[in-house]
């Protein structure tokens, strides 16, 4: 195993850059430390043969940038646990961070190495993050929001209105824009790497005012904090994308208009698309009826124009999941879905789709130009596949045809970390 401060070469096997290049055969890849020294040709100075340098040998696989997952739930309270106590998902910080931790393992198993967390219960993300950046678990990169900042109607805004937004629900209750922005700073103060904001469920109705969008973005970016949106609706995705969101995640029913918004501002889209497929797959197992169900239906037919507009508009499409937002949802086997719905439903190359998927996904985990390329000068996260994913997307999905995982220059030792599937109940409705 590499460690920091030695030198790994991944000789021989098909380069795949991701950073706009074809698909070359790869002579070496040279990691130093945690980072990528070279790519292409062996530098002169090293030396494979005198026992310093740890060689991995590709031949006959493929060798692409880390995966990263734009939209993965680390604390909903998933999954549900036989004799664990649950209300929405949780009631408990300390069991729930545990499970999370435990979680990680799996998701960086399959191949994803970064993870953004639009949203979790209480600060867990938060604590995740900071475990794994300091080396006291293993798991991927996460960047973070804090509680969902959501309005009456918003989605999960579950409880009574008497009730308010209890600790462990995962939105924060937040009326007015003095709230709003109070609520800013507090997550901010506590670490959070990004604001996100919840509209309604589906769209059908705009839960927050583009005054208020326009006031958490302003407050949020003064503090050097990117905000992202739950929004399905129309106008509440352009009046996200006018407000100054740095993405927004879902817009399903964006008309042509409100893209053409979306790409005056520069705001990248996260449809999400594998949660509704993942619900309509499972059908009423997944919790939900049939009249939800139609709207799903709907609502997926509505993402692909979102897809493939978007495309030819040039606004950057980026691949999350939703991962962990229901016990359907389980962690390590749906985070490279979306390539193959990009590829299938919204008329992108695989070159393409395997870009948004780690160059482009870069932004979101607020490393951009740092990870999602094999370039010099790169963190040197790095996977090995034993299927070619240009001629077949779907080889990307569920770790299956993952042989090797390489997070911050360090094999992952893979056997050691991805507990065994716990039994799933789809006894509870996603998003
Ligand atoms: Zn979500």
């Amino acid at each position: 195993m590499a460690i920091n401060g030695t030198t790994t070469v991944i000789r021989n096997g098909t380069l795949i850059d991701a950073a706009g290049n074809p698909p070359v055969p790869n002579e070496a890849v040279v990691i130093e430390g945690n980072r990528i020294r070279s790519v292409g040709g062996l530098p002169p100075d090293v030396n494979l043969e005198d026992g310093e340098v740890n060689v991995i040998d590709a031949t006959g696989r493929w060798i692409m940038p880390g995966l990263i997952d734009a939209h993965c739930h680390l604390s909903f309270g998933n999954p549900p646990m036989v004799g664990v106590p649950t209300a929405k998902g949780t009631t408990s910080p300390e069991f729930s961070t545990l499970r999370a931790a435990r979680n990680l393992g799996r998701i960086l198993s399959s191949g994803v190495t970064s993870v953004a967390s639009p949203g979790g219960t209480w600060f867990i993300d938060i604590a995740l993050r900071d475990a794994v950046s300091s080396g006291l678990i293993q798991g991927p990169r996460i960047n973070c929001a804090g509680r969902f900042i959501s309005t009456y109607g918003s989605i999960l805004d579950n409880e009574p209105s008497w009730a308010g937004s209890p600790e462990h629900v995962l939105s924060k209750l937040c009326n007015s824009v003095d709230e709003m922005i109070t609520e800013v700073r507090r997550e901010c103060k506590h670490g959070v790497n990004f604001i996100k904001l919840a509209d309604s469920q589906f769209g059908e109705t705009q839960t927050i005012s583009k005054r208020e969008l326009e006031a958490v973005v302003g407050e949020a970016h003064r503090r050097n904090t990117p905000v992202t949106i739950h929004s399905r609706g129309s106008g509440s995705t352009r009046d996200a994308a006018q407000a100054g969101m740095d993405w927004i995640l879902h817009a399903d029913l964006a008309t042509e208009a409100d893209l053409d918004a979306v790409a005056e501002a520069g705001c990248r889209i996260v449809p999400t698309c594998t949660s509704l497929r993942r619900a309509l797959e499972l059908g009423v197992a997944s919790g939900r009826s049939e009249t939800e169900l139609d709207l799903v239906r709907h609502h997926i037919e509505a993402q692909g124009f979102v897809m493939e507009r978007s495309r030819e508009l040039g606004i950057k499409v980026l691949c999350g999941t939703d991962t962990g937002n229901a016990p359907s949802m389980p962690y390590g086997e749906l985070h490279a879905n979306e390539p193959e719905i990009l590829v299938k439903e919204g008329r992108y190359t695989p070159m393409e789709a395997i870009q948004s998927i780690t160059k482009e996904n870069a932004f979101v985990v607020g490393l951009e130009n740092q990870v999602g390329t094999i370039e010099e000068g790169r963190l040197a996260d790095i996977i090995l596949l034993d299927a070619d994913p240009i001629t077949d997307i779907s080889v990307l999905k569920a770790g299956r045809h993952v042989t090797m995982v390489i997070k911050d220059g360090v094999v992952v030792d893979r056997d050691n970390l991805s507990p065994n599937n716990e039994p799933l109940a789809f006894n509870q409705v996603g998003f």
